[in-house]
C-alpha cells in the first residue's frame, strides 16, 4: 500500500472510533474472532510479503491501475472539466474486488478455509466468489429469497464461480435477514471461516481495513491526475452506500485543499422509505455492530430505504463518513433516481461508457456542480459498469 499520511494513521483510534462514530458493538462470542482479525490486519498491513502479493494481484489479475479519463464531450456540455476514475475497468466491473481480494488474502494468511458474507443485489457476492476461486477458498453467500429472484444473473455467476448460495427465508427475505443468517453461520465456525464485510461498515476493524484496501483508488487517481494536469482537482466526488468507493477515493485527498462530496441517493421523495440518504435525514444510532448516522423508523429501528441503485440503498453509512461530515471535511451531494437515470444515458451516449446506476449518482452530482462552478476540475469515482442495469433501464426508462 502507499505511504499513508497522518490522518489515515490516526483515524480510527485503537478501538475503532472516528470521533464518536464506529466501534464494535458485538455479542461476546464474536469478540475473540474479531480481535483475531484486527491483530492479523495490524501485522499484515506492515508486512512486506503480504503487501507485495497484494500489489501483484492488483496489477496482473485485477488490471490495475485503472485509468483516469478526461470526459471531454461531457465536459464541453456542462462547462467544467470532468475526470473519471475508471473502476468500471477493474476486474468484475467495479471497485468491490479491491477489498475482496485483500480480505481473501488476509483469510489465507490466517489459515482460514471459508469466506462467508451476505449480499443484497449480489455484487459483493460475485466479487467475493471471484476472490474465493482465485485463492482456492470455499465461499458461502447468504442472500434473501426475494433478492435471489430479483438478481438472477448474479446468482448464476456466483454458482458458476463455485460459491454456495444460501437462500434466506426469514422475515422480509432481503438484506437484513441475510446479514443475520451469515453471522449465524460464521458463529458456528469462527475457527475455519472469516466474515468478509462488503463496505466500510460493520464492527471494527472492517471500516478501517476496507478503507485502507480501497484507498488504492485515491492514491492511483491522485498521481494520475497530477501527471495529466499538473494540479490537484478542485473537487472529488463519489456515491455513498456503505461508503467504500467514496472513502477509497477520498483517502488520498483528506489533507489537501480539495472539496470532497459524498453523494447520497435522494430516491423519489423525502419521506422515510423513499430514499436512502442516511447522512442527510438520519440520526445517531447503532446498527450492524457500529455507531453511525442511520435512518430510523418510529420504533427506532432501521427504516425501510429506497434507491433505484440497489448497491446504495443502505439505512446507515460507514462511521468515517459520519465523522468527516460532522467536522465539515466532507459535504453531501444529493441525486434523485431520475437524475441518476439521466446521467446514465448522458455518459453512455456522450462518451460510450455505460456506468452503473450507483456511479451515475456521483456523475449526476458532478454535472450539476460543474454547471454551477464553471471551469472547476472534478474527479469522479466511476465505481462500476452498468451492464447489470441495462435490462432494468430498457424496461422502465426506454429512450429513443
Ligand atoms: C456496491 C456498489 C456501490 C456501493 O458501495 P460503497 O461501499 O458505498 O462504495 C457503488 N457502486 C457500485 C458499482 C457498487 O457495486
Amino acid at each position: 500500500m502507499h505511504k499513508q499520511k497522518p490522518y489515515l494513521d490516526n483515524f480510527p483510534n485503537e478501538n475503532g472510533y472516528f470521533g464518536k462514530f464506529g466501534g464494535a458493538y458485538i455479542p461476546p462470542e464474536l469478540q475473540k474472532p474479531f480481535k483475531e482479525i484486527e491483530e492479523a490486519y495490524q501485522k499484515l498491513s506492515k508486512d512486506f510479503e503480504f503487501l507485495s502479493e497484494l500489489k501483484k494481484i492488483r496489477k496482473y489479475y485485477q488490471g490495475r491501475p485503472t485509468p483516469v479519463y478526461f470526459a471531454k464531450n461531457l465536459s464541453n456540455i456542462v462547462g467544467g472539466n470532468i475526470y473519471l476514475k475508471r473502476e468500471d475497468l477493474n476486474h468484475t466491473g467495479s471497485h468491490k474486488l479491491n477489498h475482496c481480494m485483500a480480505e481473501a488474502l488476509l483469510a489465507k494468511y490466517l489459515g482460514k478455509k471459508k469466506l462467508i458474507a451476505e449480499t443484497g443485489a449480489g455484487q459483493h457476492g460475485v466479487a467475493l466468489a471471484t476472490a474465493a476461486a482465485y485463492f482456492g477458498l470455499e465461499c458461502e453467500i447468504h442472500m434473501g429469497e426475494v433478492d435471489i429472484k430479483k438478481e438472477h444473473p448474479n446468482v448464476v455467476k456466483m454458482k458458476i464461480l463455485g460459491a454456495k448460495v444460501v437462500p434466506v427465508t426469514k422475515g422480509l427475505k432481503t438484506l437484513k435477514e441475510a446479514v443475520d443468517s451469515a453471522f449465524e453461520s460464521y458463529l458456528n465456525d469462527t475457527k475455519n471461516s472469516i466474515f468478509a464485510i462488503g463496505s466500510v461498515v460493520g464492527p471494527h476493524p472492517f471500516p478501517k481495513m476496507v478503507r485502507d484496501f480501497q484507498s488504492v483508488i485515491g492514491f492511483e487517481a491522485k498521481e494520475q491526475f497530477l501527471e495529466m494536469t499538473g494540479k490537484l482537482p478542485d473537487m472529488v466526488t463519489a456515491c455513498v452506500g456503505g461508503g467504500s468507493n467514496a472513502m477509497g477515493i477520498f483517502s488520498a485527498f483528506i489533507e489537501d485543499s480539495v472539496e470532497l462530496y459524498a453523494v447520497e441517493p435522494a430516491g423519489k421523495g423525502q419521506n422515510l422509505g423513499e430514499h436512502s440518504a442516511s447522512l442527510t435525514y438520519g440520526e445517531e444510532g447503532i446498527m450492524h455492530g457500529f455507531n453511525s448516522i442511520m435512518l430510523k423508523d418510529e420504533r427506532g429501528e432501521a427504516a425501510p430505504v429506497h434507491s433505484i441503485a440497489s448497491g446504495i440503498d443502505y439505512p446507515s453509512v460507514g462511521p468515517e463518513h459520519a465523522y468527516l461530515n460532522s467536522i465539515g471535511r466532507t459535504k453531501i451531494g444529493l441525486c434523485t433516481d431520475e437524475e441518476a437515470v439521466d446521467a446514465f444515458y448522458t455518459l453512455s451516449r456522450l462518451e460510450g461508457i455505460i456506468p452503473a446506476l450507483e456511479s451515475s449518482h456521483a456523475l449526476a452530482f458532478a454535472m450539476k456542480y460543474a454547471k454551477e462552478n464553471k471551469g472547476k476540475s472534478i474527479l469522479v469515482s466511476l465505481s462500476g459498469r452498468g451492464d447489470k442495469d441495462i435490462d432494468f433501464i430498457i424496461e422502465n426508462f426506454p429512450r429513443d
